[in-house]
């Protein structure tokens, strides 16, 4: 099984998953640069995936089916580009021989969904959309702190080892905020050497690992006392963790 991101617009990834002669792609925002994987790598595209509506999610994907017949799975409680198989949490569908398991993680967009497989063999995947960046989260769009607090917590309640698939490259920037928030966590000071070396030979720094991500982002952090203290110099208010997790998400927007 290759995983491999293709990179498109400024800072999307378009996941492939490849098993042998067969592919399937996840939030394809563009066609082109999946028709050239198609093809360099002489594969079969079986399947697109899709987290949620935005356009630089789902802006190849008629052209992508049109293209190749691939069927097309995507969120039930939002507006997508017909016709595809909608699926909700609890739901699980069999491709490349692999079990991929939906689940809902409402924040960014209200239907918002992430996909997880375990490959035999191979760490565990996690198609996780703009729910959860690398040091980040995502803006919440259309759903409240509470709902992206919940289901940040179903993402970290992932074995460590899982493959955090990241639909951006916000690794970078994440980190100088998450740096600000906790300055004196080693993890994340040795985590930034380590992305900022990739980002010079401009390779991914992902996937990302829950393992990791629950040691350096701060939203997933919000439990701890580092985290709630530093919010607190932001917005004293904040003291039950809806408040603090809601605080830290508008302090980022500012930041
Ligand atoms: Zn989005
Ligand atoms: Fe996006």
């Amino acid at each position: 099984m290759n995983l491999i991101p293709l990179p498109a617009f400024n800072d999307n990834y378009i996941w492939m998953l490849r098993d042998g002669q067969y592919a399937l792609v996840v939030d394809p925002g563009e066609a082109q640069v999946v028709f050239e994987a198609i093809e360099r790598l002489g594969v079969q595209l079986g399947a697109i995936l899709v987290t949620h509506h935005h356009a630089d999610h789902t802006g190849g994907v008629a052209e992508l089916r049109e293209g190749t017949g691939a069927q097309v799975f995507g969120p039930l409680h939002e507006t997508m580009p017909e016709p595809l198989t909608r699926l909700t949490g609890g739901d699980a569908i069999d491709l490349l021989g692999l079990r991929l398991q939906v689940i809902d993680v409402p924040g960014h967009t209200s239907g918002h969904i992430a996909f997880y497989a375990e490959p035999v063999g191979e760490a565990p995947l996690l198609f996780c959309g703009d729910t959860l960046f690398s040091a980040g989260s995502g803006r919440l769009f259309e759903g409240t702190p509470a709902q992206m607090l919940t289901s940040l917590g179903k993402l970290a309640a992932l074995p460590d080892n899982t493959r955090v698939c990241c639909a951006h490259e916000y690794t970078a920037s994440g980190l100088v905020f998450a740096h600000a928030v906790e300055p004196d966590n080693q993890a994340l000071i040795s985590y930034q050497v380590r992305v900022k070396a990739l980002r010079e030979q401009q390779l991914p720094t992902l996937p990302s690992s829950i393992g990791l991500e629950k040691a350096v982002n701060p939203f997933l952090r919000t439990h701890l006392g580092s985290v709630i203290r530093a919010v607190q110099q932001f917005d004293a208010c904040a003291q039950d963790p809806i408040s603090v997790f809601a605080a830290l998400r508008t302090w980022k927007n500012q930041f």
